[in-house]
């Protein structure tokens, strides 16, 4: 059985979602798509500390701000009460310090001390947090890059690995593809994309049956000669003969501005930049949003139905889980 060390901790301490200054909606306003890395003991240029992971999470809340995934954004499926704005949070290259396991007389914990523990926390501290956030994965990298960690290192079991998958997707979370092992795409035929896209895509089937695997993020943000094959492709697997097919509804790349709202006719779901989440980040961009008054602001969960310039909402409830 799965659970969660802070459960109860976390239990006791709920309260009240803190009161976010009331916005007019602006539903033709920008959203802000979050990149990271490791999240461990310390800062640097690919690692953001626990602490500071943490009090993103406090911040982006406090400001207004709750978490969709990218298949959301793309469906134009914003379930974010009014008054308020999503914002994207991605996890790349599936390292242990994303999600480790920890074992307490036979069962299995989620680590408090990694990513996903740190999130679960915030999000029985505030409900109205949901577990909402976009894992792009690796399933063959070197040291531990392989769903969140093998053979041992940082404890980490291989037997863990699909596990893992199954309850990010219980959770509510969106599993995305990055390839077999962070291939370098720009540097590869034609042939060789597609295999390492579709085996990462194939192991994340063999993890979840069926899971429709919607959004890739390129390795390095570089692109494949053929732009095409980011998106759409398929390779034959020699030892089986099976043709592996993928076909994508979101394309992410590395750094650039928050992107247009679905609503808007710039909106391009196969190019979609993100902010490395370091330093000053993401409070920087927060306050950019702010002065330009160029926030995406909701009028309420429904449907955001691209019209040219304008937006359309259609009312209802969201089907579009991840
Ligand atoms: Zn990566």
């Amino acid at each position: 059985m799965i659970v969660t060390a802070l459960g109860c901790l976390a239990a006791a301490a709920r309260h009240a979602p803190a009161q976010a200054p009331v916005r007019a909606p602006n539903e033709n306003g920008r959203i802000p798509i979050l990149e990271y890395h490791l999240v461990g003991e310390r800062e640097s240029r690919w690692s953001r500390s626990r602490e500071n992971f943490r009090r993103d999470m406090e911040l982006l809340y406090q400001r207004g701000y709750r978490p969709i995934t990218v298949a959301q954004l793309v469906d134009g499926d914003i379930d974010v009460p009014a008054g308020l704005s999503p914002v994207v949070f991605t996890f790349d290259d599936a390292p242990p310090s994303q999600f480790r396991y920890v074992e307490h007389n036979g069962r299995l914990e989620v680590d408090s001390t990694s990513a996903v523990g740190i999130w679960l926390a915030f999000n029985r501290l505030h409900p109205d947090w949901k577990n909402r956030a976009t894992f792009c994965l690796l399933s063959g990298a070197a040291d531990g890059h392989a769903f969140f960690g093998e053979k041992g290192i940082e404890g980490q079991k291989s037997a863990w690995r699909f596990p893992k998958l199954r309850f990010l997707v219980d959770q509510g979370f969106e599993l995305c593809g990055h390839t077999l092992w962070h291939a370098n795409l720009s540097r590869y035929d034609a042939r060789m994309v597609q295999e390492q896209i579709a085996r990462g895509v194939l192991a994340i089937d063999s993890a979840v049956s069926g899971y429709r695997v919607r959004t890739f993020a390129l390795p390095l943000g570089l692109w494949p000669r053929d732009r095409s094959l980011a998106a759409r492709g398929s390779w034959k697997d020699p030892r089986t003969g099976m043709e592996v097919k993928y076909s994508f509804d979101a394309v992410l790349e590395v750094a650039g501005p928050p992107v247009p709202s679905p609503a808007s006719a710039a909106f391009n779901p196969f190019a979609l930049s993100r902010i490395q989440v370091t330093g000053g980040e993401p409070g920087k961009t927060l306050d950019q949003l702010d002065r330009r008054n160029d926030r995406f602001v909701s009028r309420g969960p429904g449907r955001i139905i691209r019209t040219g310039t304008a937006t359309k909402q259609h009312g209802g409830t969201s089907t579009n889980r991840p």
